[in-house]
């Protein structure tokens, strides 16, 4: 409890105390005592505590179903009186366990490095300047800058507020938004003091500052952290499919040994237990038991590339639903566009002035060469110009180098650029309106407005915003320097001159303002008591050319089979034009506004969703239920988001997708997806990185699984000839295909690039299962089938040259040991064509090149590698009932692998020819 009264003396002190005690003052702290400070308390981080132990982690790799299976099964083995396979079945089993532990951890490392990359800032005053800085490096002491939308990184008092709103629930589980404020004030419980602020928490509404007492573990969520530390692992769709395909193959797999018992006691006349030994290793041969880590990892690798790619993917589960996106609805500014404002005209009642002279924004630095665009003597041209300069957060500073930079949005930033050029000093013009209070910018009024003093005792309300929005407050304009009503002609004249500029594509801003005599204090000024009655002044007029990248993104997703649906703020024309200049749809694509928005019913919006649409003037809670509406036509929806508001959409959607650069933490939380560079295109390429990662996963598959025929038949031709034919493959040796050669080319195959056509196939359906009929045929009645006959053949061409059929298939000796090494080898090289052809589905692997893909290349060599191990070392000679090759031998070997990859060549090439003349027809 001590604790506790120490924490409400510290919220409840005087300020100046306060203040004190912390060492600190409304400047903040000096950068070398945050410095002291910091290696003091550590840095600012919840960290992970003991995350299980270690040794449970390993050992979950050793007591899976199949691993029980194993260990049993080796154990009756040995017991049986056959210790080498006992012992081989154990070293199947502990290989495959320490692989697939290497799998998971190395999956993990994976995701855990995706979270370096994506560090969280915070505003801190320090020196009395205001920076930012990595939320790691806050300390006790910190003044810092709370605003909405975002995370509130320490335990704090605050010390200034402008009706901050905050949603606590991550540690108190009250979705009720809390307001706090600068007055100590306890209500009740842990949590209940008006004037603190917590780590964890976020800020939902309006603003503050706050000093830092609690960083990192100290904070109320290091406590609850400590307590409650547990990495819940959340199991994907995938894993889930995954799992009872192991499944199945296994209970088929016990099926077969089941039948292969029996048959060896009907047909051969095995002693029981021995047959039992020799079902045990089909039944071993057959279960796939790296399957599961194999897929982790190539999903984690798939993030890593993704990552790469400037896409961060929050869970596995996301590459597999990237992969089956339908539609992308995307905001425009920003995302679709390069944020990159440059005003070009000023509009006003009677007057357009052209904006000449570069001046623009390039990566946060403006290059300016600037013409003036001032004439004094145009009052109204003066006033639009200084409504600008003080209704904006946008500031031009210089860096290190003198060279100007600016801090704020670009929208703000190109009016500062406009006012900067005109020669106004916009200090100069603070100085003279003294600034009181902001009401700010939100998406859903598209306003905003700030509050000054004027010299003689006045207020003036400064706004600027959409002009619709500012159109529908306005009740007076300025006309040639005087003030009249506004006309319902001057509206229409005003509307018609702002279409023309969005006809092509450009932007509006409008700018209003009022004077009132001074009656309330500064809390009291609310948007119902000020922005309404203003006097219209004009606009100015702004393009935001595309990215250039964006046009080939939106020609790849369409072709794709994605669709692409425009969610803007802006205004309808400058939408559509935009729109249809990047090519996402034609000229007669529906545009829908909130009005229009509100008055549809659900099914109406559904309905119109299936059409070409464009969606503007949005508020973000209407992007919810545009994502819905697609969804309820069984789309699966990937929708982007910034701000507070864009939540709702953004949880709702398959895969929702928030901003790195531009996006609040709210956003960030509630995606699945963080775009690093807000660029549209780097969806559509992580979208192929999914529909790549999923077709790796197949790829994989057939090649592990097509090597389980060649694997039977051996068995079979054993069993059903009555022992006739002797055993051309002995269990130990077909363990060996399984314990090592087997296994390094899949996850070769699981890093393999996208393959060339990957993004002009539509989606996969949701519904589609990872092992398709198409997959089994391939693995058994392609893949394996050839594999099998090659095996067979060798089995069959060293009895040849041993005389056979004029005298019988050697059953034991020097001749039975090298046709089953011969067998076990011809397998194998039967899997190196395999691997090569398993790397495409229908391109030419030619065509991407025979090496390109390393892994594969290592994984064949260690494949190799492996069996001249098992053919010539002596020790495993012994093991393995193997023997040396001849020169010939070799060489039929070698040739096994060239018409295997032929036959796949020409298999690849008539589906392609196939495919290309259905897209004809
Ligand atoms: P998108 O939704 O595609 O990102 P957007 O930037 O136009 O496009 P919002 O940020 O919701 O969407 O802005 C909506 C409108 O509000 C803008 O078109 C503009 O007219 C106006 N606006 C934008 N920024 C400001 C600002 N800082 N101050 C005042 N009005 C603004």
């Amino acid at each position: 409890m001590k604790q506790d009264d120490n924490k409400q003396d510290l919220m409840q002190i005087q300020i100046d105390d306060f203040y004190k005690q912390l060492g600190t003052s409304n400047e903040g702290l000096s950068d070398k005592e945050a410095e002291k400070r910091l290696s003091k308390y550590g840095p600012n981080v919840i960290t992970q505590g003991k995350q299980g132990s270690r040794v449970k982690d390993f050992l979950q790799h050793f007591i899976s179903v199949m691993a029980i299976l194993l260990w049993v099964s080796g154990l009756i083995s040995m017991f049986a009186g056959m210790m080498e396979l006992g012992i081989a079945i154990w070293a199947v089993n502990i290989i495959n366990g320490l692989f697939s532990y290497w799998q998971a951890r190395a999956a993990k490392k994976a995701t855990d490095s995706l979270k370096k990359m994506l560090p969280s800032y915070a505003q801190v005053i320090r020196d009395n300047k205001k920076i930012q800085i990595n939320v790691e490096d806050m300390v006790p002491g910190d003044v810092f800058q709370i605003t909405a939308g975002n995370n509130i990184s320490a335990d704090a008092r605050i010390i200034s507020n402008d009706a901050l709103e905050v949603d606590e629930s991550a540690l108190t589980g009250e979705s009720n938004l809390v307001h706090k404020q600068v007055d100590y004030q306890h209500s009740y419980g842990r949590f209940g003091i008006k004037n603190e602020v917590f780590a964890g928490t976020i800020a939902s509404a309006g603003s503050a500052l706050a000093v830092a007492t609690k960083t990192g573990m100290e904070t109320e969520l290091g406590h609850i952290a400590k307590l409650t530390q547990s990495n819940k692992k959340i199991t994907s769709p995938l894993e889930i499919e995954l799992n009872r395909l192991t499944r199945q193959i296994s209970l088929i797999a016990i099926f077969i040994g089941l039948v292969f018992f029996v048959s060896a006691i009907l047909f051969v006349h095995y002693p029981v237990a021995k047959s039992f030994i020799f079902a045990l290793g089909m039944i071993v041969a057959f279960i796939p038991e790296g399957l599961l880590p194999t897929v982790t990892l190539s999903l984690a690798q798939g993030v890593q590339r993704m990552a790469k790619k400037h896409a961060l993917v929050k869970s596995l589960n996301s590459v597999e639903t990237l992969g089956e996106t339908t539609v992308i609805a995307s905001d425009k500014t920003g995302t679709l566009t390069q944020n990159q404002m440059t005003i070009n005209h000023i509009w006003l009642l009677n007057k357009v002035y052209q904006v000449t002279g570069e001046g623009y924004l390039n990566n946060g630095e403006i290059q300016f060469k600037g013409s003036k665009v001032t004439t004094e003597s145009d009052d109204d041209l003066m006033k639009l110009l200084k409504i600008s300069a003080l209704n904006s957060d946008t500031e031009i500073k210089r860096d290190d180098n003198q060279k100007p930079k600016i801090i704020g949005t670009p929208t703000e930033a190109a009016h500062s650029i406009l006012v900067a050029k005109s020669g106004i000093d916009k200090n100069k013009i603070l100085e003279e309106f003294p600034r009181i209070k902001e009401l700010t910018f939100d998406s859903n009024r598209k306003r905003m407005t700030t509050i000054h003093h004027t010299k003689d005792g006045q207020i003036l309300i400064a706004v600027k915003g959409a002009l619709s929005s500012l159109l529908a407050k306005s009740t007076k304009i300025v006309d040639q320097g005087k003030i009249r009503d506004i006309t319902a002609d001057d509206k229409n004249i005003i509307n018609e001159a702002d279409d023309g500029y969005a006809a092509k594509g450009l932007r509006s801003l409008a700018m209003a303002y009022r004077i009132i005599p001074e009656t309330m204090n500064s809390s009291e000024y609310t948007i119902e008591n000020t922005e309404n009655d203003l006097i219209f002044i004009g606009f100015t007029v702004m393009a935001d050319p595309p990215r250039p990248e964006v046009y080939d993104a939106v020609k790849k997703a369409q072709k794709a089979g994605i669709k692409i649906i425009m969610v803007t703020g802006d205004s309808g024309l400058t939408a559509k034009s935009v729109a249809q200049k990047i090519g996402i749809v034609s000229d007669q694509a529906r545009v829908i506004t909130d009005t229009d928005l509100n008055q549809m019913s659900d099914d109406e919006l559904s309905e119109a969703v299936k059409g070409e649409i464009i969606f503007a003037r949005v508020a973000p809670e209407q992007k919810y239920r545009i994502v819905k509406a697609n969804q309820r036509n069984g789309e699966i929806v990937a929708s982007t988001g910034d701000g507070v508001n864009d939540a709702p959409a953004l949880k709702q959607a398959d895969i929702g997708i928030a901003m790195g650069m531009t996006g609040t933490d709210v956003a960030k939380d509630a995606a699945d997806m963080i775009l690093t560079d807000d660029n549209f295109a780097s969806i559509v390429t992580a979208i192929e990185e999914g529909r790549t990662v999923y077709s790796n996963i197949q790829k994989f598959l057939v090649y592990i699984l097509n090597s389980n025929l060649p694997e039977a038949i051996p068995s079979a031709l054993f069993l059903f000839s009555r022992g006739l034919i002797p055993l051309p493959l002995t269990v130990m040796q077909i363990l060996t295909v399984d314990l090592g050669t087997d296994m390094l080319p899949a996850l070769g195959l699981g890093a393999e690039q996208s393959e060339p056509g990957i993004m002009e196939k539509p989606p996969r359906a949701r519904n589609a299962h990872l092992l398709t009929k198409s997959i089994i045929w391939k693995a058994f009645g392609w893949y394996g089938l050839f594999a099998s006959i090659v095996s067979t053949a060798a089995y069959f061409f060293i009895n040849y040259l041993h005389g056979w059929p004029g005298v019988a298939l050697a059953s034991s000796g020097a001749n039975y040991r090298e046709a089953t090494t011969m067998t076990l080898a011809a397998i194998v090289f039967a899997q190196i064509a395999a691997a090569i052809n398993c790397r495409t589905q229908r391109s030419s692997v030619f065509k991407i090149g025979i090496f390109s893909n390393h892994r594969v290349v290592i994984g064949l060599i260690f494949e190799v590698l492996i069996l001249l191990f098992l053919i010539y070392v002596p020790f495993f000679q012994g093991i393995f009932d193997t023997g040396p090759l001849k020169l010939v031998n070799w060489i039929f070997l070698i040739a096994i692998p060239i018409p295997l990859i032929l036959v796949e060549e020409l298999r690849k090439w008539i589906v392609r020819k196939m495919e290309a003349t259905k897209n004809l027809k």
